[in-house]
């Protein structure tokens, strides 16, 4: 059977992909990257610590989810899902702050807030009446850091 390097193994497509022709771990042992249960994950660490697309191959596996298995940019899934999730709640946070910055950008060109809020909502996937808490929220924090 013909083993193919981990870096073309499932990942996503966020980046051009040319990277996987530079991939340490070309003609590696695929097995060692999806390693069983009790075995230890760090042969296949160590062949990406000397990786030169080490971070295009984490950020196309970090794009492919966190159910995806194996070492991929000298990650577990486990330490891949710690990531995703931490940069889901830091971009969660920041919604707030990015949408009140739409209003202000969009209430002039459009009929009133309501209009606003809907097409701020329609680009969070959130309801209208969350977009109205952040701008209010938005606008009370920036009163009170101006007084
Ligand atoms: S970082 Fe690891 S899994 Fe990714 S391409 Fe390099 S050697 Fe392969």
């Amino acid at each position: 059977m013909t083993r193919k390097p981990p870096a073309i193994v499932g990942l996503g497509q966020t980046t051009t992909g040319q990277w996987r022709d530079d991939a340490a771990c070309i003609g590696a042992d695929v097995e060692i990257f999806f390693p069983h249960s009790g075995v230890s994950d760090m042969p296949a660490k160590m062949i990406c610590a000397i990786c030169p697309v080490r971070g295009e191959c984490l950020e196309d596996a970090l794009a492919a989810g966190r159910t995806l298995q194996g070492v991929f940019g000298g990650l577990n899934m486990r330490e891949r899902s710690t990531i995703i999730r931490h940069r889901q709640r830091i971009c969660a946070d920041d919604r707030p702050e990015r949408a009140a910055a739409m209003f202000r950008e969009l209430r002039p060109t459009v009929a009133s807030d309501y209009a606003a809020h809907l097409i701020i909502a329609a680009q969070f996937g959130v309801h209208h009446r969350t977009v109205d808490k952040w701008v209010i929220a938005r606008a009370q924090t920036e009163g009170a850091s101006s007084t």
